[in-house]
Protein backbone atom coordinates (compact mmCIF):
# COMPACT_ATOMS: atom_id res chain seq x y z
CA UNK A 1 0.00 0.00 0.00
CA UNK A 2 1.12 3.42 -0.99
CA UNK A 3 1.20 5.94 1.46
CA UNK A 4 -1.34 7.90 -0.37
CA UNK A 5 -3.45 5.10 -0.11
CA UNK A 6 -3.03 4.93 3.47
CA UNK A 7 -3.64 8.59 3.86
CA UNK A 8 -6.65 8.46 1.44
CA UNK A 9 -7.92 5.23 3.99
CA UNK A 10 -7.09 7.40 6.92
CA UNK A 11 -8.77 10.52 5.66
CA UNK A 12 -12.04 8.77 3.41
CA UNK A 13 -15.08 9.05 5.25
CA UNK A 14 -17.11 5.79 5.40
CA UNK A 15 -14.06 3.26 5.05
CA UNK A 16 -15.38 1.12 7.25
CA UNK A 17 -18.37 -1.41 6.77
CA UNK A 18 -21.44 0.23 5.69
CA UNK A 19 -22.85 -3.57 5.57
CA UNK A 20 -26.14 -4.14 6.69
CA UNK A 21 -25.91 -6.83 8.37
CA UNK A 22 -23.13 -5.66 10.73
CA UNK A 23 -24.74 -4.32 13.63
CA UNK A 24 -25.12 -0.56 15.59
CA UNK A 25 -21.47 0.07 15.76
CA UNK A 26 -20.21 -1.76 18.72
CA UNK A 27 -18.32 0.85 20.08
CA UNK A 28 -20.09 4.82 20.86
CA UNK A 29 -16.33 6.21 21.30
CA UNK A 30 -17.45 7.06 25.06
CA UNK A 31 -16.24 3.85 26.99
CA UNK A 32 -13.98 5.23 28.74
CA UNK A 33 -16.00 8.40 29.70
CA UNK A 34 -15.49 9.41 33.18
CA UNK A 35 -12.00 7.43 33.36
CA UNK A 36 -9.14 8.95 33.80
CA UNK A 37 -5.22 7.08 32.73
CA UNK A 38 -1.98 8.95 33.90
CA UNK A 39 0.31 8.27 31.13
CA UNK A 40 4.27 8.29 32.23
CA UNK A 41 6.28 8.37 29.27
CA UNK A 42 9.97 7.32 31.23
CA UNK A 43 12.94 9.62 31.56
CA UNK A 44 12.90 13.15 29.80
CA UNK A 45 14.93 15.20 26.49
CA UNK A 46 18.00 16.70 27.15
CA UNK A 47 17.12 20.18 27.25
CA UNK A 48 17.43 21.03 31.15
CA UNK A 49 19.69 21.35 33.97
CA UNK A 50 18.20 19.12 36.54
CA UNK A 51 20.60 17.16 38.61
CA UNK A 52 19.62 13.46 38.03
CA UNK A 53 21.73 12.39 41.30
CA UNK A 54 19.16 14.43 43.63
CA UNK A 55 18.55 11.97 45.70
CA UNK A 56 14.67 11.82 46.41
CA UNK A 57 12.38 9.23 48.81
CA UNK A 58 12.44 5.82 47.37
CA UNK A 59 9.20 4.89 49.20
CA UNK A 60 10.55 2.23 50.85
CA UNK A 61 12.71 4.27 54.01
CA UNK A 62 15.57 5.11 52.30
CA UNK A 63 16.35 7.23 49.11
CA UNK A 64 17.37 7.07 45.63
CA UNK A 65 18.57 9.28 42.13
CA UNK A 66 15.95 11.33 41.15
CA UNK A 67 16.15 10.25 37.42
CA UNK A 68 18.37 8.27 34.74
CA UNK A 69 18.93 9.26 31.35
CA UNK A 70 17.02 6.07 30.08
CA UNK A 71 19.00 3.76 28.02
CA UNK A 72 20.22 3.77 24.31
CA UNK A 73 19.47 0.96 21.92
CA UNK A 74 21.67 -0.65 19.60
CA UNK A 75 20.81 1.85 16.93
CA UNK A 76 21.65 4.84 19.15
CA UNK A 77 17.66 5.66 19.59
CA UNK A 78 17.05 7.26 23.25
CA UNK A 79 14.66 5.40 24.90
CA UNK A 80 13.28 8.59 26.43
CA UNK A 81 12.10 9.69 22.68
CA UNK A 82 10.86 5.94 22.02
CA UNK A 83 8.89 6.12 25.33
CA UNK A 84 7.35 9.81 24.16
CA UNK A 85 5.90 8.47 20.75
CA UNK A 86 4.37 5.64 22.15
CA UNK A 87 2.68 7.38 25.02
CA UNK A 88 1.16 9.79 22.26
CA UNK A 89 -0.41 7.19 20.24
CA UNK A 90 -1.51 5.64 23.67
CA UNK A 91 -3.26 8.74 24.59
CA UNK A 92 -4.73 9.09 21.30
CA UNK A 93 -6.73 5.66 21.59
CA UNK A 94 -7.59 6.64 24.71
CA UNK A 95 -9.06 9.62 24.37
CA UNK A 96 -10.74 8.53 21.03
CA UNK A 97 -12.71 6.14 23.72
CA UNK A 98 -13.52 9.48 25.63
CA UNK A 99 -11.03 8.61 28.49
CA UNK A 100 -9.07 11.65 30.43
CA UNK A 101 -5.25 11.33 30.03
CA UNK A 102 -2.94 13.08 31.81
CA UNK A 103 1.03 12.91 30.85
CA UNK A 104 3.95 12.71 33.21
CA UNK A 105 5.65 15.33 31.03
CA UNK A 106 4.47 17.70 28.09
CA UNK A 107 7.28 17.62 25.28
CA UNK A 108 9.94 15.22 24.13
CA UNK A 109 12.54 17.78 24.91
CA UNK A 110 12.77 18.96 27.82
CA UNK A 111 12.36 18.50 31.83
CA UNK A 112 9.44 15.48 33.12
CA UNK A 113 10.00 15.24 37.14
CA UNK A 114 11.66 12.89 39.59
CA UNK A 115 10.56 9.66 40.14
CA UNK A 116 9.10 11.00 42.98
CA UNK A 117 6.81 13.96 41.48
CA UNK A 118 5.99 11.69 38.74
CA UNK A 119 4.08 9.56 41.56
CA UNK A 120 2.93 12.45 43.08
CA UNK A 121 1.28 13.51 40.02
CA UNK A 122 -0.23 10.25 39.15
CA UNK A 123 -1.37 10.43 42.42
CA UNK A 124 -3.38 13.57 42.28
CA UNK A 125 -4.92 12.78 38.87
CA UNK A 126 -6.94 10.47 40.95
CA UNK A 127 -6.55 8.47 37.90
CA UNK A 128 -7.77 4.71 37.18
CA UNK A 129 -4.67 3.53 36.53
CA UNK A 130 -1.26 4.86 35.75
CA UNK A 131 0.73 3.77 32.92
CA UNK A 132 5.12 4.06 33.29
CA UNK A 133 6.06 3.37 29.53
CA UNK A 134 10.16 2.53 29.43
CA UNK A 135 12.12 0.60 27.92
CA UNK A 136 15.35 -1.99 28.77
CA UNK A 137 18.46 -3.04 28.24
CA UNK A 138 20.97 -5.39 29.29
CA UNK A 139 24.45 -3.88 27.94
CA UNK A 140 25.83 -1.30 26.25
CA UNK A 141 26.72 -3.42 23.24
CA UNK A 142 24.71 -5.92 21.67
CA UNK A 143 22.95 -9.03 23.35
CA UNK A 144 21.67 -11.02 20.54
CA UNK A 145 20.28 -13.63 23.51
CA UNK A 146 17.84 -11.53 25.95
CA UNK A 147 14.73 -10.37 24.39
CA UNK A 148 11.19 -9.72 25.24
CA UNK A 149 8.85 -7.59 27.17
CA UNK A 150 8.41 -7.53 31.26
CA UNK A 151 6.20 -5.85 33.66
CA UNK A 152 7.77 -4.20 36.41
CA UNK A 153 5.42 -5.17 39.81
CA UNK A 154 6.47 -3.95 43.38
CA UNK A 155 7.36 -6.42 46.00
CA UNK A 156 4.89 -6.15 49.02
CA UNK A 157 4.06 -5.18 51.57
CA UNK A 158 4.42 -1.03 50.33
CA UNK A 159 5.39 0.56 53.52
CA UNK A 160 2.89 3.29 52.77
CA UNK A 161 -0.86 2.04 53.29
CA UNK A 162 -2.75 3.81 50.51
CA UNK A 163 0.38 2.66 48.11
CA UNK A 164 0.02 -0.88 49.35
CA UNK A 165 -3.92 -1.15 49.03
CA UNK A 166 -3.44 0.20 45.17
CA UNK A 167 -0.67 -1.85 43.99
CA UNK A 168 -1.44 -5.27 45.97
CA UNK A 169 -4.92 -5.12 43.90
CA UNK A 170 -5.54 -3.02 41.25
CA UNK A 171 -1.91 -2.83 40.07
CA UNK A 172 -1.55 -6.55 40.17
CA UNK A 173 -4.62 -7.00 37.94
CA UNK A 174 -3.53 -4.11 35.86
CA UNK A 175 -0.55 -5.82 35.23
CA UNK A 176 -1.75 -8.72 34.74
CA UNK A 177 -3.80 -7.56 31.79
CA UNK A 178 -1.12 -5.73 30.45
CA UNK A 179 0.95 -8.98 30.31
CA UNK A 180 -1.96 -10.59 28.52
CA UNK A 181 -2.47 -8.07 26.11
CA UNK A 182 1.01 -7.94 25.14
CA UNK A 183 0.61 -11.67 24.56
CA UNK A 184 -2.24 -11.17 22.80
CA UNK A 185 -0.21 -9.14 20.31
CA UNK A 186 2.47 -11.06 19.62
CA UNK A 187 5.02 -10.08 21.92
CA UNK A 188 7.09 -12.74 23.85
CA UNK A 189 7.82 -12.23 27.85
CA UNK A 190 11.37 -11.79 28.66
CA UNK A 191 13.63 -14.43 29.06
CA UNK A 192 15.83 -12.84 31.44
CA UNK A 193 16.58 -10.63 34.71
CA UNK A 194 13.86 -13.43 36.36
CA UNK A 195 11.04 -12.67 34.30
CA UNK A 196 8.61 -15.09 35.34
CA UNK A 197 5.93 -15.02 32.83
CA UNK A 198 6.20 -11.27 31.73
CA UNK A 199 5.77 -10.30 35.34
CA UNK A 200 9.40 -9.25 37.30
CA UNK A 201 9.03 -8.59 41.19
CA UNK A 202 11.39 -5.69 42.21
CA UNK A 203 11.76 -3.77 45.47
CA UNK A 204 13.95 -1.07 44.37
CA UNK A 205 11.35 1.02 41.88
CA UNK A 206 10.04 3.67 43.79
CA UNK A 207 7.27 5.13 41.35
CA UNK A 208 4.50 2.26 42.27
CA UNK A 209 5.54 2.71 45.70
CA UNK A 210 4.79 5.88 45.79
CA UNK A 211 2.42 6.15 43.66
CA UNK A 212 -1.68 5.62 45.17
CA UNK A 213 -3.25 4.77 41.99
CA UNK A 214 -2.91 1.55 40.50
CA UNK A 215 -0.18 1.64 38.68
CA UNK A 216 1.38 -0.76 35.62
CA UNK A 217 5.35 -0.42 34.72
CA UNK A 218 5.85 -1.72 31.59
CA UNK A 219 9.42 -2.77 29.77
CA UNK A 220 8.55 -3.12 26.67
CA UNK A 221 11.66 -4.61 24.99
CA UNK A 222 15.07 -4.81 25.31
CA UNK A 223 17.05 -2.35 23.72
CA UNK A 224 20.28 -4.18 23.71
CA UNK A 225 18.54 -6.37 21.55
CA UNK A 226 18.74 -5.72 17.75
CA UNK A 227 15.22 -7.60 17.07
CA UNK A 228 13.81 -6.09 19.89
CA UNK A 229 15.46 -2.55 19.15
CA UNK A 230 14.03 -2.64 15.54
CA UNK A 231 10.48 -2.76 16.90
CA UNK A 232 10.87 0.03 19.38
CA UNK A 233 12.30 2.19 16.65
CA UNK A 234 10.05 1.35 13.73
CA UNK A 235 6.62 3.85 13.46
CA UNK A 236 4.59 -0.01 13.02
CA UNK A 237 6.42 -1.33 16.03
CA UNK A 238 5.55 1.76 18.19
CA UNK A 239 2.18 1.52 17.13
CA UNK A 240 1.96 -2.39 17.56
CA UNK A 241 3.22 -1.33 21.59
CA UNK A 242 0.76 1.53 22.10
CA UNK A 243 -1.84 -0.92 20.49
CA UNK A 244 -0.94 -3.70 23.24
CA UNK A 245 -0.98 -0.99 25.88
CA UNK A 246 -3.76 0.19 25.10
CA UNK A 247 -5.97 -3.07 25.03
CA UNK A 248 -4.23 -3.87 28.19
CA UNK A 249 -6.06 -0.09 29.94
CA UNK A 250 -8.71 -1.09 28.29
CA UNK A 251 -9.13 -4.34 29.38
CA UNK A 252 -7.94 -3.88 32.87
CA UNK A 253 -10.86 -0.57 33.05
CA UNK A 254 -13.78 -2.47 31.35
CA UNK A 255 -12.63 -6.54 31.75
CA UNK A 256 -13.42 -9.03 29.76
CA UNK A 257 -16.53 -8.93 27.85
CA UNK A 258 -18.15 -12.07 29.72
CA UNK A 259 -21.90 -9.83 29.85
CA UNK A 260 -21.71 -9.64 26.17
CA UNK A 261 -23.18 -12.27 23.76
CA UNK A 262 -21.53 -14.31 21.74
CA UNK A 263 -23.40 -13.54 19.16
CA UNK A 264 -22.16 -9.51 19.74
CA UNK A 265 -18.73 -10.55 20.43
CA UNK A 266 -18.35 -11.97 17.06
CA UNK A 267 -20.08 -9.05 15.26
CA UNK A 268 -17.49 -6.60 16.73
CA UNK A 269 -14.23 -8.65 15.70
CA UNK A 270 -16.31 -8.97 12.41
CA UNK A 271 -16.76 -5.32 12.73
CA UNK A 272 -12.94 -5.23 13.05
CA UNK A 273 -11.83 -7.33 10.20
CA UNK A 274 -14.16 -5.80 7.80
CA UNK A 275 -13.14 -2.70 8.35
CA UNK A 276 -9.65 -3.59 8.30
CA UNK A 277 -10.44 -5.54 4.64
CA UNK A 278 -12.02 -2.60 3.67
CA UNK A 279 -9.61 -0.56 3.82
CA UNK A 280 -7.26 -1.90 1.86
CA UNK A 281 -9.05 -2.69 -0.96
CA UNK A 282 -5.75 -2.83 -3.49
CA UNK A 283 -4.13 -4.68 -0.82
CA UNK A 284 -5.20 -8.88 -0.30
CA UNK A 285 -2.65 -9.36 2.06
CA UNK A 286 -4.91 -7.30 4.14
CA UNK A 287 -7.86 -9.20 3.99
CA UNK A 288 -5.67 -12.90 3.98
CA UNK A 289 -4.10 -11.12 7.59
CA UNK A 290 -7.36 -10.01 8.76
CA UNK A 291 -8.85 -13.82 7.74
CA UNK A 292 -6.13 -15.46 9.54
CA UNK A 293 -5.62 -13.75 12.62
CA UNK A 294 -5.08 -15.96 15.41
CA UNK A 295 -7.52 -16.48 18.50
CA UNK A 296 -7.14 -14.80 21.74
CA UNK A 297 -5.53 -17.91 23.29
CA UNK A 298 -4.20 -16.06 26.62
CA UNK A 299 -7.46 -14.73 28.01
CA UNK A 300 -10.34 -12.85 26.91
CA UNK A 301 -10.36 -9.49 26.56
CA UNK A 302 -12.91 -6.80 25.93
CA UNK A 303 -14.93 -5.80 22.47
CA UNK A 304 -13.35 -2.59 22.44
CA UNK A 305 -9.72 -3.51 22.89
CA UNK A 306 -10.50 -6.52 20.17
CA UNK A 307 -11.48 -3.68 18.01
CA UNK A 308 -8.54 -2.04 18.40
CA UNK A 309 -6.67 -4.61 17.95
CA UNK A 310 -7.86 -5.28 14.34
CA UNK A 311 -5.75 -2.39 13.46
CA UNK A 312 -2.59 -4.91 13.67
CA UNK A 313 -3.09 -6.96 10.76
CA UNK A 314 -3.67 -2.60 8.48
CA UNK A 315 -0.28 -2.15 10.48
CA UNK A 316 1.35 -5.03 9.12
CA UNK A 317 0.64 -4.54 5.68
CA UNK A 318 1.10 -0.58 5.30
CA UNK A 319 4.73 -1.58 6.04
CA UNK A 320 7.76 0.65 6.97
CA UNK A 321 7.46 2.41 4.31
CA UNK A 322 3.59 3.51 3.97
CA UNK A 323 3.94 4.77 7.76
CA UNK A 324 7.61 6.08 7.74
CA UNK A 325 6.66 8.25 4.81
CA UNK A 326 4.29 9.80 6.90
CA UNK A 327 5.96 9.64 10.37
CA UNK A 328 8.83 11.71 11.16
CA UNK A 329 9.97 13.34 14.11
CA UNK A 330 8.58 16.72 13.44
CA UNK A 331 5.31 15.56 13.03
CA UNK A 332 4.60 12.86 15.83
CA UNK A 333 1.56 14.81 16.84
CA UNK A 334 0.45 14.04 13.54
CA UNK A 335 1.24 10.05 14.14
CA UNK A 336 -1.21 10.50 16.79
CA UNK A 337 -3.97 11.86 14.64
CA UNK A 338 -3.47 8.67 12.34
CA UNK A 339 -3.76 6.51 14.55
CA UNK A 340 -6.87 8.41 16.18
CA UNK A 341 -8.38 8.21 13.05
CA UNK A 342 -7.95 4.56 12.43
CA UNK A 343 -9.65 3.97 15.28
CA UNK A 344 -12.43 6.15 14.85
CA UNK A 345 -12.64 4.37 11.44
CA UNK A 346 -12.63 1.41 13.46
CA UNK A 347 -15.16 2.59 16.42
CA UNK A 348 -17.79 4.65 14.46
CA UNK A 349 -18.22 2.61 10.85
CA UNK A 350 -20.93 4.97 8.90
ZN1 LIG B 1 13.47 3.44 31.54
Amino acid sequence: MSAGLLAAAVLAPGVASADPDVPDAASTGNELSGRTVFVDPGHQGTGHSENLGKQVDDGRGGTKDCQTTGMTTVDGVPEHTITWNISQLVASSLESLGATVVSSRPDDSGWGGCVDDRARAASASGADVAVSIHADSTTTGVDADKHGFHLIVPTLPIPDAAANAAQSEGGRAASTSMRDAYQRAGFTPANYAGVVDGIQERSDIAGPALTSVPLVFVEMGNGSNPDDASVLESPEGQLKHAIAISTGVIDYLLGPDTAVEPSTAEAVTAVADTAVADTAVADTAVADTAGTRAPNAVSNPSAVSRLIAGIAPYVDSAGIGALADLVTEDNVSAVSNVAQGLLRQLLAPE
